[in-house]
């Protein structure tokens, strides 16, 4: 844009004041106008390539030599960057998400339980409930009998065991959280998990004694074949106490990831209550 002003300039000078000039001192003036014309475009187009060049060699060298810095004090900041938030994040979750050592779960639709026991009164999920009831027809042609003591438990169904159980008893809440899920707390929630009984000897059902029967024997060798872990082993990461009877599905990917996804597993040391009938995890 600048040229076309300064081209112009000479233009119309030569035109209009070179006409009446004879020729032999037109073309000094002309030259010497050229000249004049010429520099301080030349100063010009001269100054913006400069500082076009300064501009990109700098930024080539600022592009050369920083990469290397910016690789070196960026990347680990930004590998460590989404690690500390996703480590403090899942420190969060399961810092906020825990209430007394228990995770929060969500409880599984009706539309997706289906019936594990004989009254119909027990549910699980679906793909839990089917594997469920192929494990009891396996331990059972073994000689053994698995009776599913509880399955599916809504939130409100907790809440009266949590609150109204444990008034009952005469526990504090953290007491009562040792043995039993806070409401909106509990694996039974989910629909995946299930209290087992040995049908030879219900008077273990929902207590330690549990671990003795040839219930838990045949489950110890042969859940994991059906998708079926115990939740609450002994000195669980989790600081719940043990509960031989619990058994979560985890044999599909929504019951994987409700049970282990974002879950940093640290262990909250809760002291070890026994308490018989207490089932109400
Ligand atoms: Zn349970």
């Amino acid at each position: 844009m600048d040229n076309a002003g300064f081209s112009e300039k000479p233009q119309n000078r030569s035109s209009s004041s070179g006409e009446d000039i004879p020729e032999a001192l037109r073309d000094t003036p002309d030259a010497a106008a050229k000249k004049v014309s010429i520099r301080p475009l030349f100063l010009i187009i001269g100054g913006v390539v400069g500082v076009v060049l300064i501009a990109v060699v700098s930024g080539f060298l600022f592009f050369v030599v920083t990469p290397k810095k910016t690789k070196d004090s960026q990347s680990p900041p930004a590998s460590s960057t989404p690690a500390t938030p996703s480590k403090s994040g899942n420190s969060a979750t399961s810092k906020d998400n825990t209430v007394l050592g228990h995770f929060v779960y969500s409880e599984a639709p009706e539309s997706e339980l289906q019936p594990i026991s004989n009254d119909r009164r027990i549910k699980m999920r679906k793909a839990a409930a089917q594997k469920f009831l192929e494990m009891a027809a396996a331990a059972r042609s073994a000689g053994v009998v698995l009776v599913p003591v509880s399955g599916f438990r809504s939130i409100k169904e907790q809440e009266q065991l949590f609150f109204a159980v444990g008034a009952q008893r005469n526990q504090t809440p953290a007491q009562r959280a040792a043995v039993s899920a806070p409401p909106g707390h509990s694996e039974h929630h989910t629909g995946y998990a299930v209290d087992v009984g040995d049908g030879g000897v219900p008077a273990t059902n929902l207590t330690t004694n549990f671990e003795k029967t040839k219930a838990y024997q045949w489950l110890q060798a042969n859940a994991a074949r059906f998708s079926f872990e115990i939740s609450f082993p002994k000195d669980n990461p989790q600081g719940v106490s043990y509960e031989p009877w619990h058994w979560r599905f985890v044999g599909d990917r929504d019951s994987l990831e409700t049970f282990y996804k974002a879950r940093n597993l640290k262990p909250a040391q809760i002291s070890q209550q026994e308490e018989s009938g207490s089932g109400a995890r």
